[in-house]
């Protein structure tokens, strides 16, 4: 049994089953998985799980059952940078006060990560600019695409910050992406562009690679055969980074 890393996404998930009042049936939630990266046991990754450390944050805003699903990607962002991911689930009337509080701290610069903004389409930007002595904050809402717009357009308390819209084509991580039939990003591919125009390229990378491995192995585990890609150069990219993390530690 590996261990869970502790950090906001899986303290999320815990809390929300341990209030949940029957069990959660997610897709593929039949299948017995390692608790710690949610894979079918015989494709744990966890000895490949990089953990880095960034400037920039990120602060998830999961919607309803988002945390307890297996194939969730938001928990991939906090697994790569545990020390500056934040999740909570999204509420439009009562944001839990510990978002309030981490929206309002002058330490931060929140953006609202989402390809448009029709009603105020000044508040859209595609550069990561926070003023002297602030960090960029990420705000990533982690749900279906109809969740994700109903989150921007139903919650006042994010009115007022940038909207930070990616273009995927122009940024290196793009090239790595796994081909899947969706034509939006997930939200953990999200994250990685947002990392790469923020400048925080190695984790930006790091975070790429543990995607694609982990999307790799967890289509593996739901039709019962092996990795369909060629993980060689992903395990070593991330063997690499894990070795770069190190030596600055
Ligand atoms: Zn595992």
């Amino acid at each position: 049994m590996k261990p869970i890393p502790d950090h906001a996404v899986n303290r999320l998930r815990l809390w929300r089953k341990s209030v949940s009042t029957r069990p959660f049936l997610a897709r593929g939630g039949s299948v017995p998985r390692c608790d710690a990266c949610q894979l079918r046991h015989d494709w744990c990754a966890c000895d490949w799980r990089p953990a880095l450390k960034a400037k920039a944050g990120f602060c998830l805003m999961m919607y309803d059952s988002e945390p307890m699903k297996p194939s969730n990607t938001g928990r991939l962002i906090a697994d790569v940078l545990p020390d500056t991911t934040w999740a909570f689930l999204w509420s439009r009337t009562e944001p839990h006060p510990e978002l309030l509080a981490l929206l309002a701290d002058p330490a931060w610069q929140p953006y609202v990560v989402f390809p448009a903004c029709e009603k105020e389409p000044t508040r859209l930007t595609s550069v990561v600019t926070p003023a002297p002595g602030k960090k960029p904050l990420f705000i990533l809402l982690d749900g279906t695409w109809p969740e994700a717009r109903k989150m921007f357009n139903k919650s006042p308390y994010l009115d007022g910050f940038p909207v930070l819209a990616i273009k995927p084509d122009a940024l290196s991580t793009y090239g790595m992406r796994v081909a899947h039939s969706d034509e939006h990003l997930c939200t953990a591919e999200v994250a990685a562009c947002v990392l790469e125009v923020a400048g925080e390229l190695q984790a930006g990378q790091a975070l790429q690679l543990w995607f694609n491995l982990f999307s790799s192995r967890y289509m593996a585990g739901r039709v019962s055969r092996a990795p369909g890609e060629d993980e060689t150069p992903l395990l070593q990219g991330l063997e690499a980074i894990k070795g770069q993390a190190a030596a600055l530690d």
